[in-house]
């Protein structure tokens, strides 16, 4: 289950952070995470809750955004983005398979908000 090293990351990353610019706790942590990254936000979340016990984040919130995955197709010039699945075979315009994922691979931290 990688999402525990990817909490243990983002919460490492938040207190040093928080603690870099004189706070002292962290109430809410935003990331950006994309369908085709791999990472499951569910357990993502679960890993989170579980790895911020005893640290300054001990309160806060993960919000994860999640980011579709999008492409282009070669033969329509179509642009898409889907929600579905990780991953896309076909474009939904034409149905060709020639596509490039052009999105959807994000694991980002976008905000923290600390005390
Ligand atoms: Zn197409």
């Amino acid at each position: 289950m990688h999402e525990l090293s990817i909490a243990r990351s983002v919460i490492d990353l938040a207190v040093k952070n928080c603690l870099d610019n004189g706070h002292t706790a962290i109430e809410k942590i935003i990331l950006s995470i994309g369908a085709a990254s791999g990472v499951m936000p569910d357990a993502l979340s679960f890993a989170f809750d579980v790895i911020k016990q005893d640290t300054i984040a001990a309160g806060a919130v993960l919000c994860i955004n999640a980011v579709p995955v999008s492409g282009v197709c070669s033969d329509c010039k179509g642009e898409f983005a889907s929600c579905d699945g990780p991953f896309i075979i076909n474009c939904p315009h034409c149905d060709s398979a020639a596509i490039t994922v052009t999105g959807g691979f994000e694991l980002d931290m976008i905000e923290i908000e600390v005390k």
